[in-house]
């Protein structure tokens, strides 16, 4: 039976890890470092997002507010919030909540963020960064990822990894960033041909679709870690993984629940990347 990678106790040691660092930029400033969360319109899935961002920032100690628009926003009204919130001293890092109600330009949005604020790691300079290696904030969710498999305690070096899913939020900077860290990487994406025969190579799987139990035990070579990113709500309310746990679980030497995996590190990542951003504007 695999090892469960403990999602929750791994995002509590990060964000307790942040905590000299808070300490530091308050006694530099006299105020901690400020994260901003932008949330336009009622989607109640992002309201349970923006909410736990929130406790789990405040829960260390940080400054943050969260800035509600209703679903009518415009989207000059929109740009206006992001130049506010790029000129305030207070806030270090902040986000615009994705998905964007029908009729607002995500892309432009995205662009208007001062790259140095981007808690979410996804502005366009920041994956230029990704890329070509530079530091800068990452994505939070592929660099939970990462955390989660050094926590399984894989040596990445050489190993196959196997990314399912190409998004710009998740699949495409998770493989990045695993190819930085020196493994071989295959993408895979919904015109994969053959992906269990893909997924089979894998020494790790990172699982972002969006369809629950898509990975099948019989998928998984023995040993091989597992990360599943996917959250889908079924219809009775559960949170579902990309992977069919029970069967993978037999297999796999390592492998993160859902819930209770991946969702509390991309939070912590978010923290680390405002907290990291808050340093750098401190040191000046
Ligand atoms: P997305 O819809 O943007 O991308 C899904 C990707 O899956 C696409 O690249 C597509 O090519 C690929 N795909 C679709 N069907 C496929 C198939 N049959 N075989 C192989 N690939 C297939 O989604 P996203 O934003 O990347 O999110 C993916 C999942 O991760 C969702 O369930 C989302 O809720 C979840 N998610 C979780 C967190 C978290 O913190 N836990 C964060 C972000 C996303």
């Amino acid at each position: 039976m695999a090892k469960i990678i403990d999602g929750k106790s791994l995002a509590a040691r990060v964000r307790e890890g942040l905590k000299a660092d808070i300490e530091k930029v308050k006694a530099a400033r006299g105020r901690p470092p400020g994260l901003a969360v932008v949330l336009v319109g009622d989607d109640p899935a992002s309201a349970v997002y923006v909410r736990n961002k929130e406790t789990a920032a405040n829960g260390i100690g940080m400054f943050s507010e969260v800035i509600r628009r209703p679903a009518s926003t415009t989207q000059s009204e929109l740009m206006e919030i992001i130049g506010q919130l790029n000129r305030r001293a207070d806030v270090d890092g902040y986000l615009v909540q994705l998905p964007l109600p029908k009729g607002l330009d995500v892309a432009a949005v995205t662009n208007a963020i001062d790259a140095d604020k981007d808690a979410d790691g996804l502005h366009p300079l920041n994956l230029g960064r990704l890329v070509t290696g530079e530091p800068g904030p990452r994505p939070c969710t592929a660099a939970g990822c990462l955390a989660l498999i050094d926590d399984a305690g894989l040596k990445l070096e050489g190993k196959h990894a196997v990314v399912i899913g190409r998004s710009t939020i998740v699949g495409k900077p998770t493989a990045l960033m695993l190819l930085e860290r020196n493994a071989t990487v295959t993408l895979c994406h919904s015109r994969t041909r053959d992906l269990a025969a893909e997924v089979r190579r894998a020494d790790v799987i990172v699982a972002a679709v969006g369809k629950p139990g898509l990975v099948k035990g019989d998928w998984v070579k023995p040993g091989a870690v597992v990360i599943d990113v996917g959250t889908t709500r079924d219809e009775a309310g559960k949170l579902r993984g990309d992977v069919d746990f029970e069967s993978a679980a037999a297999i796999a030497s390592a492998i993160t629940p859902v819930p209770g995996g991946v969702g509390p590190m991309t939070i912590a990542m978010l923290l680390t990347n405002a907290v990291h951003a808050a340093v750098l504007r401190t040191r000046g």
